[in-house]
């Protein structure tokens, strides 16, 4: 029998992940404050962002592994939308925020910089499948 995984230790794992890549990680999740947190509905778990690129957050809501349980319907509506991204694992977090580098217009040295971070914490995880 597989032991059971909690969110709050597969999003520890994944911001470690992230952190390796020399990405910028905020969380935004509320787990150790009581009462209300005064933030909005279906705010994802972690905001990512390049530390040479400004302004630009990517959303990531963590799951655990398994059947995905959606915390609110403005959650599952801001996935629904693609506003935010889903992870359920470090390979997949780090996977999302590559492909969001792929495909932007920073500067290329920027970018090239960026996605051989991700690839470094990547590749040992996964093999390096593209
Ligand atoms: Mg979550």
């Amino acid at each position: 029998m597989k032991p059971k995984v909690t969110e709050h230790q597969v999003q520890a794992l994944i911001v470690d992940a992230l952190k390796l890549a020399n990405l910028t990680v905020l969380h935004t999740s509320a787990y150790r404050q009581k009462g209300s947190s005064g933030v909005a509905k279906g705010v994802p778990d972690l905001l990512v962002a390049h530390p040479l690129i400004s302004g630009l957050w990517i959303g990531i809501e963590i799951k655990k592994p398994g059947p995905v349980r959606w915390s609110s319907p403005e959650q599952k509506e801001l996935y629904d939308s693609g506003k935010i991204l889903l992870a359920q694992s470090p390979e997949t977090a780090l996977r999302h925020v590559r492909n969001a580098c792929v495909g932007t217009t920073w500067n290329p040295v920027v970018r090239v910089k960026a996605v051989a971070d991700i690839d470094r914490v990547l590749n040992p995880i996964d093999g390096g499948k593209k």
